[in-house]
C-alpha cells in the first residue's frame, strides 16, 4: 500500500564513500538501478533503499551499523527478501544489510543437536547438510528453499510442520547480534537455559527493531524414523474443519495439518499437476505423522475414523517417498501457484482459536462477496493459522486500496474471534495500522519502550510494527552531514 520513497536521495555519495571504505567497493550499492530490486520483498509494499551493502561476517556489520549510527541513517535487516508483509524494505530509506554473504554453517554438535549458523544460511540448506547424520532444522516455512536462518528469527517463522515441533523461538537456543552502538550482543547459548531475561526470545519475532542478528545457535531434530502423509477430501469446508478439531479431540497431534480450499486446489494442480490433488471437492486436508510403525498404524485408524464421520469423500496415503514429496510439493507451491489463476494476490496471516475455523471461514467468504474479492485459502489447520489470499489485478485503478481495506475486514474478523494479526509473517509496514485491533495504547506504549532499550534512535527498520512509530521525517532529521551532498 505505501510506496514510500527514499527522502535521502541527496546523500548517497557521503554514504557510499564511508561504506565503501568499511568493507569494500565490491559489497556496496547505491545507484538506483542497481538497489531498485530490494525495494520489494513478497508483499504488496515497496520503497527504494539508498544502499545495499553485503556483509561478510560479523565485523562487517558492526562497520556498517556504526557508520549509520554516527550519519543518523536507517539500517534495515534483510535475509531472502522472501518476508509477506513489507519487513525487509526500508520503509524510510536507509541502508540494507543483506545477509547473502554470511551464509557459512559454522558448527555441527550432533550428540547435543545443536548447530551454529550465519544468519544468511538459507532454512533448507541446514537441513540438507544434517540429513546424512539423521537430522533437521524442523521449522520449514513453505519458503525454505529460499529463505535464510536470520529472516526465520526475525518473524519468528513457522511452516507446516511446527504443529508437532513448535515455531522457530522453540529452536533458537542463541542469537548474536549487533546494537545501535556497533557492539556485539550475544543472548542465550548452546546451554538449555540460561539466567537473566530471554534476550534470544525477545529477539524471536522482533522484525529487525532490535539489532541485525550475524549469527544463531539452533537446534536440531532427529529425522523421524518413519512418515506417514494422509489426504482427505471433503464436499463441504465446515466438514474439513470439524475434522481438524476432531483429530485433535482424539488425542493426536500430527507433525502437520495443512487445510486448501477449492479456489487454491485449482491453482495447484494447474501449476504442480504431478501433485495429484483433488479439484472436485471443498477442501483438502493434508496430514502428516511422524514415528515408528506401532505408533502410526494406530494414528491413522484413528484418524480415518474421524475422516469417516465427517464425511470424507477420499481418503489417500502416500504409497512412497515420491507420492509424499510430490504432495508437498504442491501445498508448498501453493503462493506461487496463485500466479496461474490471477495476476496479483495478497496473502493475510491471521491466527484464530482451532475450534473456531468453520466460523471464521464463513464470516471470511462474506468478507469476500461484500468486497467482491476472490479468496483462495491455503493454510496451517492444525495452528489455526489462516492464509487467505486474495486475488486481485493491480493494473485496475484502486484496486489494491480496496484488497487491503478487505485484508483489513478480514483480520478483524480474525480479532473478534479471540484471534491475532499474524501467525508467522510479522507486522512490519502491511499491518501496522491494524495493531489497535488487538492492542491498546498501554500495550503498545510498553513494547515501545522496550524497543528504545536496543533501538534508542529507532534506526533498526523504522516503520514497522507499530503504528505509533517516529515518522519517516523524524527519522530523516537524525541524518547528519549527508544530506549535504548533491545527488549523485
Ligand atoms: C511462497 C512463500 C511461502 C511462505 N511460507 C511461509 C511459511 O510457511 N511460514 C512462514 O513463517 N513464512 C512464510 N513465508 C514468509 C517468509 O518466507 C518468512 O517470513 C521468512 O521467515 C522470511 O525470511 P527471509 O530470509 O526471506 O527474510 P526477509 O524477507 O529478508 O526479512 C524478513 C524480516 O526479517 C528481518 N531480518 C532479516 N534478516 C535479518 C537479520 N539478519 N537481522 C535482523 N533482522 C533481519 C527483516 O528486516 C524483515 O523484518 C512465505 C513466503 C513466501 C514467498
Amino acid at each position: 500500500m505505501a510506496t514510500a520513497t527514499s527522502t535521502f536521495s541527496v546523500g548517497r555519495i557521503a554514504l557510499a564513500g564511508a561504506l565503501r571504505r568499511a568493507i569494500g567497493d565490491d559489497w556496496v550499492m547505491t545507484e538506483p538501478d542497481e538497489v531498485a530490486i530490494y525495494a520489494y520483498d513478497g508483499s504488496v509494499e515497496h520503497a527504494l533503499p539508498d544502499a545495499v551493502v553485503f556483509p561478510q561476517d560479523t565485523a562487517d556489520v558492526q562497520a556498517v551499523v556504526r557508520i549509520a549510527h554516527e550519519l543518523g541513517v536507517p539500517i534495515i535487516g534483510r535475509g531472502a527478501g522472501t518476508g509477506l508483509s513489507g519487513g525487509a524494505i526500508a520503509a524510510c530509506g536507509g541502508i540494507v544489510v543483506s545477509t547473502s554473504r554470511m551464509n557459512r554453517i559454522l558448527e555441527v554438535d550432533y550428540r547435543n543437536q545443536r548447530a551454529v549458523v550465519e544468519a544468511g544460511v538459507v532454512n533448507a540448506d541446514l537441513s540438507a547438510h544434517t540429513a546424512c547424520y539423521g537430522f533437521h532444522y524442523a521449522p520449514d516455512p513453505s519458503s525454505q528453499a529460499a529463505c535464510t536462518i536470520g529472516g526465520n528469527i526475525a518473524t519468528n517463522a513457522g511452516g507446516p510442520h511446527t504443529l508437532l515441533h513448535g515455531v522457530t523461538t522453540n529452536h533458537v537456543l542463541g542469537v548474536e547480534f549487533v546494537t545501535l552502538d556497533g557492539r556485539i550482543v550475544t543472548a542465550g547459548g548452546a546451554a538449555l537455559d540460561h539466567p537473566g531475561y530471554d534476550l534470544a526470545g525477545l529477539f524471536c519475532g522482533s522484525e529487525g527493531t532490535l539489532g541485525i542478528a550475524t549469527k544463531a545457535v539452533v537446534r536440531l531434530v532427529r529425522t523421524p524414523a518413519q512418515v506417514r502423509t494422509m489426504l482427505a477430501s471433503f464436499a463441504e469446508v465446515a466438514q474439513s474443519s470439524a475434522a481438524v478439531s476432531g483429530i485433535i479431540a482424539a488425542g493426536i497431534v500430527p507433525a502437520a495439518m495443512e487445510m486448501m480450499d477449492q479456489i487454491s486446489l485449482e491453482a495447484i494442480a494447474q501449476y504442480v499437476p504431478a501433485a495429484n490433488l483433488p479439484t472436485d471437492k471443498a477442501a483438502v486436508l493434508l496430514i502428516e505423522l511422524e514415528g515408528v510403525a506401532a505408533e502410526l498404524e494406530p494414528q491413522e485408524a484413528a484418524i480415518r475414523r474421524v475422516f469417516a464421520e465427517h464425511g470424507a469423500a477420499e481418503v489417500r496415503v502416500a504409497a512412497d517417498a515420491r507420492e509424499r514429496a510430490l504432495l508437498w510439493l504442491g501445498r508448498k507451491s501453493a503462493f506461487g501457484a496463485m500466479g496461474r489463476i490471477s495476476p496479483n494476490y495478497y496473502v493475510q496471516d491471521g491466527v484464530i482459536p482451532r475450534t473456531t475455523i468453520t466460523g471464521v471461514l464463513a464470516q471470511i467468504a462474506d468478507v469476500s462477496d461484500f468486497f467482491n474479492i476472490t479468496i483462495a485459502n491455503v493454510f496451517h489447520a492444525g495452528d489455526g493459522n489462516l492464509h487467505p489470499l486474495l486475488l486481485f489485478d493491480d493494473r485496475e485503478n484502486g484496486a489494491l486500496d480496496r484488497v487491503i481495506e478487505c485484508g483489513t475486514s478480514v483480520l478483524q474478523v480474525c480479532a473478534d474471534a479471540g484471534g491475532m494479526l499474524s501467525g508467522e509473517h510479522g507486522i512490519g509496514m502491511e499491518k501496522h495500522h491494524n495493531m489497535g485491533l488487538v492492542f491498546c495504547d498501554h500495550d503498545l506504549e510498553r513494547m515501545q519502550l522496550l524497543r528504545q532499550v536496543f533501538n534508542p534512535r529507532n534506526l533498526f527498520n523504522p516503520g514497522k510494527i507499530f503504528p505509533t512509530a517516529v515518522s519517516c521525517a523524524e527519522v530523516n532529521n537524525l541524518r547528519r552531514g549527508v544530506t549535504a551532498d548533491p545527488h549523485p
